[in-house]
């Protein structure tokens, strides 16, 4: 999409910005955490502000019905927290934040506010306050990684920025190599109860846990920085080789190359169902609240899990849409009216005879 050229202009003073806070927040996390703290969080605010710019520039305005181009101009507004972001990212861009995305952002929201409105234990040194900041700046750092690869339309010219603080954030792990030595004992005892360890893609220590008892679903938790992520083991549709996926379906088979996708790994979750022709109401899909995925989440082992975003989901969080029908996740109580994850309910049928 070919953007008018003041918004690119915009766009690329935003995501300039973003760059220089990151880089800011690294310098200085040595002399200054405070300010570590502050600039981290700038940082990543600016990310998802350049994101809803490249839509329309009045969506950073916290009110947007008194938007005034005058005034955008001359950086006279009020803009968007992370909170607001997130929910117009969801509901206009339609290109939102995972739950884990928007967790960790706000957990940096917090530190960043105890450091500006009150106090925080990790401005004055103290150093399992220094380490718990360093390992959620690599998680943020990981997770905003990732999104530039989902905005690769937005960020695709910023590669080489991207690398840079990249390169900086791995220089930054070396806060964590005390917190790792000391867990020496808890990860022997972790190995010993049967949990392989590789390399955390959050923080770079040999401390990513993966238990492994409830396959095909892995879950990954690392035991220095606290990165978790659900994974799968699925084999590949053309040449059968078992593959790991960690966090999302989007791999290459280990084996024949094949790009293994959603589709794959909902085939691959729901191929020893049979549908009873006594019991026809009998559905292992569900519709996935979390990335709208159609019929993605699907039952295994007792637990639910979505076949594109891995989110997993107890049975009390699954339900019948009174509406459509169809088996979703996610808030249903009124979906008769408010719809499902995938339909608009009797609300949204009203409107459309409207029309
Ligand atoms: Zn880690
Ligand atoms: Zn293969
Ligand atoms: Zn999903
Ligand atoms: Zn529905």
């Amino acid at each position: 999409m070919k953007k008018p050229k003041s918004v690119k202009d915009d766009f690329n003073l935003v995501v300039e910005n973003a760059f220089d806070f990151f880089q800011k927040s690294l310098e200085e996390f040595d002399k200054e955490p405070k300010y570590s703290v502050i600039h981290f969080h700038a940082a990543v605010e600016l990310i998802m502000k350049a994101r809803l710019l490249w839509e329309h520039w009045t969506l950073i305005i916290t009110r947007p019905e008194t938007a005034n181009l005058k005034s955008f101009r001359s950086g006279d507004f009020q803009s968007v927290s992370i909170k607001d972001a997130k929910a117009r990212l969801e509901s206009i861009v339609q290109d939102g934040l995972s739950k884990a995305e928007y967790e960790c952002f706000l957990r940096l929201s917090d530190h960043r506010n105890r450091m500006v409105h009150f106090y925080h234990p990790g401005n004055t040194g103290n150093k399992s306050e220094l380490e718990k900041i360093v390992a959620e700046q690599c998680l943020a750092w990981h997770h905003v990684s990732r999104i530039f690869e989902r905005w690769n339309e937005q960020f695709q010219s910023y590669k080489k920025e991207i690398a840079k603080i990249d390169k900086v954030m791995h220089e930054h792990r070396k806060y964590l190599k005390a917190k790792f030595g000391a867990l020496a004992e808890d990860i022997k005892k972790a190995e010993d109860r049967g949990i392989s360890l590789s390399i955390c893609p959050s923080c770079g220590f040999k401390s990513f846990g993966e238990d492994a008892d409830n396959t095909p679903i892995l879950d990954f938790e690392c035991l220095v920085c606290k990165a978790r992520e659900t994974g799968l083991m699925v084999d590949c549709p053309e040449c059968g080789e078992q593959n790991k996926l960690i966090g999302e379906p989007w791999h290459k088979c280990n084996k024949c190359s094949h790009e293994i996708d959603e589709n794959d790994v909902h085939v691959f979750l729901t191929k020893d169902f049979v549908y009873d022709k006594h019991d026809l109401g009998r559905s292992i899909v569900a519709h996935c609240e979390e990335c709208d995925g159609y019929e993605m989440v699907v039952h295994v082992n007792n637990i639910w899990i979505c076949s594109q975003c891995f989110t997993k989901y107890d049975s009390e969080e699954v339900g019948q849409c009174d509406w459509c029908g169809s088996l979703s996740t996610g808030n249903i109580e009124d979906s008769y009216f408010m719809g499902c994850a995938v339909c608009e309910g009797k609300s949204g049928w009203d409107n459309d005879k409207d029309d």
